[in-house]
């Protein structure tokens, strides 16, 4: 590791305008970002690292109206014993739940979740040893190379990493926002490869809270070759709205997460074993996997049928 700034944040404001700043990044809980700065897999390293665990407030986790506010600070850990989260949004709570080991639960919070670099080993070998497009290179070296975790749904700008965010297809298929810094965005449109982020945000941009419309049920499942901790294979997630339609999102097979609204279409009628099995089918219709990802095909398809018959089946 290298020598860096360290700067403890009391307000937002602080934070942003100084991460705008030249080489510096935010901090969290560091379940991700230290490992990064350990295995210097960025081609330039921050050269100050702003915590944010300093500033008051960021981590409640409250009920307002007909949304669930929590806030970027709050620990997977606290989210996924919330009983407001556990009755509004349960799904996101199962996910918080799901995330790696009891140890990184209780360091981890859910805006560094959701800002997640992606887990492709490429991308994250030591060194910055593949330069791939996502640092300023010009290949993806899993395109040609070993991608056996890797996207079903083709490339988005020239990656075919998968997004590896357990929260992210909750946090979709509930209709959530997440507000920063400078704007509010749908958490559909918050995910993407951007560089070496996995969200859209830009230099300086903090997630404060995560704005959550409640549901009366909502549930999420993940398979990973390990039980005990693991990134997703494939995850997913789906979600009754205010208005009683459903809503389906899936994690683990493009490097964006994606609302799958395919099988949405395929359960508009109701969820039965026919339409459920429907909407797995649907759902992986159009997918392209590559040399080594054909068989994330079938997982997904079971996914979204298993999720959908037990999102039914709970009600
Ligand atoms: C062994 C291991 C297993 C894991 N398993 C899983 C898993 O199964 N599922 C899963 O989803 N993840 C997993 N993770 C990834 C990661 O640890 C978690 O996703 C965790 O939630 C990251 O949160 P953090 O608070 O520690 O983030 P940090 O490490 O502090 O930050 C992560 C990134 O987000 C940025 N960031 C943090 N907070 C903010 C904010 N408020 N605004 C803007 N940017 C921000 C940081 O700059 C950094 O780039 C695993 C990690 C490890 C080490």
């Amino acid at each position: 590791m290298r020598e860096f700034t360290h700067m403890e944040a009391t307000t937002i404001e602080e934070a942003s305008k100084n991460a705008r700043k030249g080489n510096a990044m935010v901090i969290a809980g560091g379940t991700d970002l230290l490992g990064t700065l350990k295995d210097e897999i960025l081609p330039v390293y921050p050269s100050v690292i702003i915590d944010l665990k300093t500033i008051k407030d960021l981590d409640k986790i409250e009920e307002e109206k007909d949304q669930i506010i929590i806030g970027a600070l709050a620990k997977l850990a606290d989210v996924a014993d919330s009983q407001v989260a556990r009755t509004n949004c349960q799904a996101l709570a199962e996910a918080c739940g799901k995330v790696a080991s009891p140890t990184i639960r209780n360091m981890a919070t859910l805006g560094g979740n959701i800002c997640q670099m992606h887990r492709c080993w490429y991308f994250r070998t030591p060194d910055d040893r593949f330069h791939c497009g996502r640092k300023g290179g010009n290949t993806c070296p899993a395109y040609n190379g070993d991608n056996r975790y890797h996207s079903i749904f083709g490339q988005q700008n020239g990656c075919v990493a998968a997004s590896s965010h357990d929260t992210a297809p909750a946090l979709i298929a509930l209709g959530a926002v997440i507000v920063t810094s400078s704007r509010a965005v749908l958490a559909e449109e918050f995910f993407a490869a951007n560089g070496f982020r996995s969200c859209v945000l830009e230099d300086g941009e903090i997630v404060t809270h995560i704005r959550v419309p409640k549901s009366k049920k909502s549930v999420f499942e993940k398979f990973a070759l390990r039980k005990s901790i693991d990134f997703p294979i494939v995850n997913c997630a789906a979600a009754y709205g205010a208005d009683g339609t459903v809503r389906v999102a899936m994690g683990g097979v493009f490097p964006a997460p994606l609302r799958i609204k395919a099988a949405e279409a395929a359960v508009a009628g109701g969820i039965t074993e026919s339409t459920a099995k429907k909407a797995g089918d649907d759902a992986v219709a159009d997918c392209t996997p590559l040399s080594g990802t054909a068989y994330k095909v079938e997982i997904a398809r079971t996914m979204v049928k298993r999720t959908l018959l037990r999102l039914e089946g709970e009600r």
